[in-house]
């Protein structure tokens, strides 16, 4: 073994380095090669920043609104061409301008940067872009990709949706009212005192005062007619139900659904203060749906009083349904990531029936277990979280990078209008040297943090209810790109590199301790592209070492050799992956199964028909001749029987393994062949409980048995010995 491999060996396997080999600053400068392209984002055109609008398209890139203004400007081909090249560059500039953290109003940054550009570029530049301004269809705050974007983005499209509701809510409240207010007057006017003759009077135009003798109308409509109509009881309710729609405080009036004024607040930062707002609210929302129903009876004539007065009486706040509360504004609570606490009482809060809509903001999804010392834990907690959710069976689930919120607004919208609570997970990316967008995109592009939703209104199964949403190659375990270089004779190579969990992790500066930078004279064949190496690690695991692809400020390609802590948590991360991909359908195992044994015994079939058929014995020798044969066959069946096992332990049986090289490609010391070449478990302690559980979870023939954990300390054996719980 030549020394460069050694010393990579060394430090694959242990995490330690000579002490002078390579500087651990100069890793951190470095970025995945597939990033390369993107190195100077702002100039180039993507989704971000957004503009936040109004109405149903609310939130739109700044690119889309800029390609309407140029349709309308610039026409197509050389004529327009001009007028193009200063709009985008003008689009450019207010990229820049959010990249730096100065926002503000689509509009205004429009001004002000075509004052910024005016002095270089002339008088007819400007003229251009005031021109392209008046073809501005949409103004609103600009947003960039950082960590202040799930935040903003829920609460506008939230606010959208809730204006939505209550400009539907106000019309059914205000109509009843005017509805309410006719019966009232119509009982007045036929009343005794409405009949009289000054209210008489005042009832009539000043026009018709000298026409009328209204002592004489007033005596005649006196004798005619019935007396009032509605009876005090009837009144009463009326009136009660009247007051009760004006008073309510749960929804602006439609002129000033933007003022706060006396109505109620939604939008809250923590869980406690939104559940406590709701049940102090209660008796009022009871009092206002109480109110809608008997107004709407009674504007129907349909009120018995027999009947509705006993109903509406025992009616409180335990006969209240989704149906119900679905009437009413929902309310937003925006969590920031790093309080565990609010966090821990998600789950109580998601089951508790409140129509909360809440917002949990990832930051950071690498978590230090022993700080100083380079040892970290992928953040299960926070990419976890929307996955638990989902075990609460109503509650909607949606989980994205905020790189792709964008794509994504559909499904926003749909869990902020999901009758009951919705839980949305959002990754902004740890702020760090890459863009916020980079590190969020990395991380949904590395399965790191994969996007998916949870929507229990669209059907009854988990076919029509989850999806995968937009990841990148879903049926794939990393997702492959084209990446060119030129190689040492500057001769340009092309060759798929994939996005793995590794890669998103060199993205990060502080965990550069997991990578060593190899030497170019040591490139060889014992280095492995680490996708390569997660799909089948090497018998010998000295024999080689795993790598990522990543390039410098000067865009020189290098490899950096991944430690096997690393190594573990990407293999972890792909775990995670799987499990979603069978949500979805992808890679379902037991349908896998279910078509390796039919596909089994379709083969066996073929050949017991290729065989030719025995003669027919003649009569005598039948009975002869199926003994020996029945004496054959026992000691054959003997040979196949396992001897009888005990479900606590790991096992497999070896006899039926169909030899798919699944396990032993997972973890080699761990599985191995025998001389038939069928599996058998070679050393238990060579791998973990959850390699062991995964094997199980893979092998097409369900022939692994992984028993009960050997390693008590092991983490997460709870999840694991339920998921083990099939196959013991
Ligand atoms: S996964 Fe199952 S079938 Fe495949 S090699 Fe291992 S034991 Fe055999």
């Amino acid at each position: 073994m030549d020394s460069h491999l050694k010393s990579q060996v060394v430090f694959h396997l242990t995490g330690s380095r000579p002490p002078a080999e390579d500087s651990q600053v100069a890793i951190a400068d470095l970025r995945p090669a597939l990033m390369a392209a993107y190195r100077d984002l702002d100039s180039l055109r993507y989704d971000f920043p957004v503009v936040f609008c109004d109405g149903d398209d609310c939130v739109q890139s700044l690119s889309a609104v800029v390609d309407r203004v140029l349709r309308q400007v610039a026409p197509e081909g050389v004529p327009g061409e001009a007028m193009r090249r200063r709009v985008l560059a003008l689009e450019t500039g207010i990229r820049r301008r959010v990249a730096a953290g100065s926002g503000g109003r689509l509009g205004e940054s429009w001004d002000i940067v075509t004052e910024a550009l005016a002095a270089a570029r002339g008088e007819a530049f400007v003229a251009d872009l005031r021109l392209a301004k008046g073809a501005l269809e949409v103004d609103g705050e600009l947003a960039g990709c950082d960590g202040e974007l799930p935040a903003k983005f829920l609460r506008h499209a939230w606010s959208v949706v809730q204006r939505e509701k209550a400009r539907a809510a106000r019309g059914r409240i205000d109509s009843l009212g005017i509805q309410l207010d006719e019966i009232l007057r119509a009982d007045y006017m036929r009343s005794e005192q409405a009949l009289r003759q000054p209210a008489l009077k005042a009832s009539f135009g000043a026009a018709q005062h000298e026409l009328f003798d209204f002592a004489a109308m007033s005596k005649i409509l006196q004798r005619a007619g019935r007396r009032g109509g509605l009876g005090d009881r009837r009144r009463a309710r009326i009136e009660q139900s009247k007051a009760a729609l004006a008073a309510q405080r749960f929804f602006a009036p439609v002129d000033q659904a933007d003022a706060a004024g006396d109505t109620h607040r939604f939008s809250f930062d923590d869980l406690a203060s939104a559940l406590a707002a709701f049940r102090e609210r209660l008796p009022e929302l009871v009092a206002l749906l109480k109110a809608l129903q008997v107004a709407e009876l009674e504007v129907e004539g349909a009120y018995v009083e027999e009947l509705h007065d006993t109903v509406f009486a025992a009616f409180d706040e335990s006969a209240l349904t989704e149906g119900d509360l679905q009437f009413f504004p929902d309310y937003l609570v925006c969590l920031d990531g790093r309080d565990k606490g609010d966090q821990s009482r998600l789950s109580e809060a998601l089951s508790s029936g409140v129509p909360l809509k809440v917002v949990v903001q990832v930051d950071d999804l690498l978590e230090e277990s022993s700080p100083g010392k380079g040892n970290f834990a992928f953040g299960l907690r926070s990419a976890q979280l929307a996955s638990a959710a989902m075990s609460f069976g109503e509650v909607f689930v949606f989980q994205s990078a905020a790189s792709n919120l964008l794509q994504l607004y559909t499904s926003v919208r749909k869990g902020l209008h999901h009758r009951g609570p919705a839980l949305f997970s959002i990754y902004a990316g740890a702020a760090g040297a890459l863009p916020g967008y980079l590190v969020s995109a990395a991380a949904m592009q590395s399965r790191a943090f994969p996007a998916f939703t949870y929507d229990p209104a669209a059907g009854p199964d988990l076919a029509s209810r989850f999806s995968l949403e937009n990841n990148p190659q879903p049926e794939r375990d990393w997702p492959v790109e084209k990446f060119s270089y030129a190689d040492r004779e500057l001769q340009a190579v092309t060759e798929d590199l994939a996005f793995t969990f590794a890669d998103f992790v060199a993205c990060d500066p502080r965990y550069a301790s997991h990578f060593a930078l190899a030497p170019r004279v040591s490139w060889g064949d014992s280095m492995i592209p680490v996708a390569r190496w997660l799909e089948k690690p090497p018998q010998d695991a000295a024999s080689g070492v795993p790598y990522v692809l990543a390039v410098d400020d000067g865009d020189l390609l290098c490899r950096l050799v991944v430690d096997e802590r690393l190594v573990r948590l990407a293999l972890r991360c792909r775990e995670g992956w799987r499990r979603l991909q069978e949500l979805a359908g992808i890679h379902d195992s037991r349908a896998e199964r279910l078509l390796a044994r039919e596909r089994q015994a379709w083969e066996e079939e073929r050949r017991r028909e290729a065989q030719p058929a025995a003669p027919a014995p003649v009569p005598e020798a039948a009975a002869a001749a199926k003994e020996p044969a029945a004496a054959a066959s026992v000691p054959a069946a003997v040979e196949q029987v396992e001897p009888e096992r005990n479900p606590d332990e790991a096992y497999i049986e070896t006899i039926r393994c169909s030899t798919c090289n699944e396990c032993t490609q997972l973890n080699p010391r761990m599985f191995a062949y025998n001389e038939n070449k069928q599996a058998y478990i070679a050393d238990l302690k060579a791998g973990t409980y959850a390699q062991l559980v995964e094997a199980a979870e893979s092998c097409q023939v369900s022939v692994i048995h992984p028993g009960k954990p050997w390693d008590p300390t092991e983490p997460g054996l709870d999840e694991l010995i339920e998921r083990a719980k099939p196959f013991l």
